[in-house]
């Protein structure tokens, strides 16, 4: 069967985007190095082990288009977390299955995948699936979870890929995820006078630093993921409820072999981003 979301579709991964200029991969920005200071002024952009949120529409997605990274991410000392606004309560054409089970499978398949990877925490916001909408609800609870978690740098979709070729209508839910926590980055969560609610709940202003969005339509960074492969598979392995017979391991091989033409380090693989740094 083919590589499946929840609905059926094919999940965009890295070799479906291959635009590309000369910029050069920031990806190493994301270093590791010495420990964290142990009081960082809010505006101030640390130099070592980095907070990394991870947020995604659907179980399953980060694994096609950014495990690898995350899983380079995490073996380098950083600390991440992701954020998933569904539970997949959809992906399923079983008539034998409930979406009550099927939350229950996706979100044990989610938190194996995460610990495959070395991600620390996973965030459920339980939104049904497939119809997500990026209003001002979702974007002050992404506001809050970011005015929680803190971190440096914020992994997303790109809510502008609207279709990939003749071959895949992308998932409202992947555009109206990328653009509700767009929008929560900036300007939201760093300005105080916005949803003063969230402030008097203790949740100060953030400043998220660095951004990437995944299974972007024009990316500008490739970061090497040639030693995590194996990883990045194994983790997408634990969406069992979702690859079913498919194995995932020659077309993932093949897209992140696409994106590895542009692979700064060299490597065989790599993930693809478009990048941003906030000042
Ligand atoms: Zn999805």
């Amino acid at each position: 069967m083919p590589a499946s979301d929840q609905d059926g579709n094919t999940s965009p991964g890295p070799a479906q985007h291959t635009h590309a200029d000369d910029t050069s991969s920031p990806g190493a920005a994301v270093d590791a190095g010495a420990a964290r200071a142990a009081e960082v002024a809010p505006d101030e952009l640390p130099s070592g082990p980095k907070r990394i949120a991870v947020v995604m529409a659907h179980p399953d997605d980060a694994e096609f288009v950014c495990a690898g990274a995350v899983a380079r991410w995490a073996s380098e000392g950083h600390q991440v977390t992701y954020v998933l606004l569904t539970s997949g309560d959809k992906g399923s054409d079983d008539p034998a299955v409930t979406p009550e089970q099927l939350v229950a499978t996706r979100e044990a398949e989610q938190r194996e995948a995460c610990h495959r990877l070395g991600v620390e925490e996973v965030v459920f916001l339980r939104h049904p699936d497939a119809m997500l909408v990026p209003d001002l609800a979702l974007r002050r609870e992404l506001v809050a979870v970011i005015r929680r978690l803190r971190p440096d740098v914020v992994v997303c979709q790109d809510p502008t890929v609207r279709w990939v070729e003749q071959s895949y209508l992308n998932h409202p839910d992947h555009r109206a995820a990328g653009e509700a926590t767009l929008d929560a980055v900036y300007p939201a969560a760093r300005d105080r006078m916005t949803f003063p609610e969230l402030l008097a709940e203790g949740l100060e202003p953030h400043k998220v630093r660095e951004v990437y969005l995944a299974g972007a339509k024009d990316p500008d960074v490739w970061i090497d993921i040639t030693a995590c492969m194996d990883v990045k598979l194994s983790a997408l392995r634990a969406h069992a409820s979702q690859l079913g017979d498919w194995d995932p391991d020659e077309m993932v091989r093949t897209w992140a072999r696409e994106d590895g033409v542009r692979n700064p380090d060299g490597g065989e693989y790599a993930e693809s981003f478009k990048y941003f740094k906030l000042d």
